[in-house]
């Protein structure tokens, strides 16, 4: 019989250079032996196990990867942890975050040297930052969306932000919109787009001539859709690639 206590769990986060990552550990049946990845947005250790293996040898089996895992972190100069002083781009514009230990709450200050988000020094201020970011995604990708679905004269059932890998915005079939919390990153007219083509999926799923009629219909006039597309091929790395502190997205 085996006895499980509460000293015996499995690993659930390291530390990497100076961040603190999830693990997640998979225990499969037909697994034979240990492996282990750093996923592809480099933000997950995962783990697969063989199922009655041990959580000590796990977590020893980690430690003894730590070097890799390290080498890898290393091999991806795209991350950008965000910190104090780092530009990140607010709907578009550089922004330089500055935690300052007299602001109370986050602040957004319009300097002559340029735009800065000044952060409250107590807690965790890039943790705080990152949600703060998340929130105005959220509203502002949600007012967007009534708006335009209500020129299309079709509601949409949920509205939820995500960090999504690979899309910046989708649409169930039930009416569900889904978008990338990382858009607040991009100019005002590119998330007029996003939310553009996503509400017009509520009347037609599919990518048709249709379609692309209705999303442009829904766009401003002068929307290049074209030049929008490309402003997300061209920074989704970038914003894909800024890590907040310790927190994993
Ligand atoms: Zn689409």
């Amino acid at each position: 019989m085996r006895i499980f206590s509460k000293s015996l769990r499995d690993p659930e986060t390291i530390t990497l250079a100076d961040r603190r990552f999830d693990v997640s550990v998979n225990r499969m049946k037909r697994a034979r032996r240990l492996t282990l990845r750093l996923d592809t947005h480099g933000s997950k250790v995962r783990i697969s196990a063989p199922e009655t293996v041990e959580a000590e040898l796990i977590a020893s089996f980690l430690e003894r990867n730590r070097p890799w895992l390290e080498q890898q972190l290393a091999s991806r100069p795209d991350l950008d942890v965000i910190r104090d002083g780092s530009m990140i781009p607010l709907r578009g514009q550089e922004t330089q975050i500055v935690i300052d230990a007299s602001a109370n709450q986050i602040e957004l200050d319009d300097a002559r040297d340029g735009l800065r988000l000044r952060l409250p020094k107590r807690g965790e201020p890039i943790l705080r930052l990152q949600r703060f970011l998340i929130t105005e995604a959220r509203r502002d990708l949600t007012a967007r969306a009534e708006r335009i679905s209500g020129e299309l004269g079709r509601s949409f059932r949920s509205l939820h932000v995500r960090d999504t890998k690979t899309r910046w915005g989708s649409c169930s079939s039930r009416g569900g919109l889904n978008f990338s919390w990382r858009l607040i990153f991009a100019e005002d007219r590119v998330r007029e787009y996003v939310v553009a083509h996503e509400v017009a999926h509520l009347r037609h799923m599919d990518h048709s001539p249709a379609f692309w009629a209705q999303c442009k219909a829904l766009c401003p006039p002068d929307l290049d859709i074209d030049w929008a597309k490309q402003q997300l091929r061209d920074h989704g790395k970038r914003w894909h690639a800024m890590v907040f502190d310790g927190s994993v997205p």
